[in-house]
């Protein structure tokens, strides 16, 4: 059966490290509209020219080229027995977007995605932010302070070069949690009326939240 997941939660909760591993052991594409996004930008078009000056200030890209890019990537030929959906929806707005992109899609889609959120306490995090590494070349995460690296610039697991991201520094993280509070957190109330919601403690170790995430897939 088609699976359908959706993952929210705060700057930094965690959410990329464990759909990772979910997309890999589930086999289903992971999609992070913050990576396309990037990539966007990287690529030096018109579109990440836009999207930079709203990702540089921790705000919300424009809608029009976010469900561009989502529905884009829904429709190709990898989605057929699902998804990943990390960092999107990201406001009731884009929750009913998503809803449109679905039912257009899949015409006889019936599938309720299930939506994972992430809840961890808010001091904890801008200091996960700041410490944040990610390898260029694998997209491994690291975290300088939790985790003890023989060279902080190396990634242990394929040797690419790890890197900081433009928006983890605390002006810019903390904008990034002004803008999850207000437009994010919202949709924790939509998707639990709509009995989708499965809470998780994203407080806790990388082993044990894979273990209750996988435990309450349905
Ligand atoms: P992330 O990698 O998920 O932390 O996203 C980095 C930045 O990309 C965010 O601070 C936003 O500026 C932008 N972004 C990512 N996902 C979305 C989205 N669903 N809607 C609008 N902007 C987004």
């Amino acid at each position: 059966m088609k699976k359908e997941f959706i993952f929210i939660g705060p700057p930094g909760s965690g959410k990329g490290t464990q759909t990772k591993i979910l997309s890999k052991e589930y086999n289903l594409p992971h999609i992070d509209t913050g990576s396309l996004l990037r990539e966007a930008v990287a690529s030096g078009s018109e579109e990440g020219k836009l999207a930079n000056s709203f990702m540089e200030k921790g705000q919300l890209v424009p809608i029009e080229l976010v469900s561009k890019i989502i529905k884009n990537r829904l429709l190709k030929d990898d989605c057929k027995n699902g998804f990943i959906l990390d960092g999107y929806p990201r406001s009731l707005e884009q929750a009913y977007a998503l809803d449109e992109i679905l039912s257009e899609i899949d015409k006889d889609n019936n599938v309720k995605p299930q939506v994972f959120y992430f809840e961890v306490a808010q001091e904890k995090l801008v200091e996960r932010l700041v410490n944040r590494r990610s390898c260029s070349q694998c997209g491994a995460i690291y975290n300088l302070k939790t985790m003890q690296l023989k060279d902080e610039t190396k990634c242990e697991k394929c040797g690419g070069t790890l890197t900081r991201r433009d928006d983890d520094t605390e002006e810019v993280a903390t904008k990034r949690f002004a803008t999850y509070f207000e437009q994010t957190e919202p949709l924790i109330k939509l998707y639990a009326d709509r009995g989708l919601l499965t809470k998780l403690d994203a407080s806790l170790d990388i082993d044990t939240i894979y273990k209750n995430l996988t435990g309450a897939i349905k």
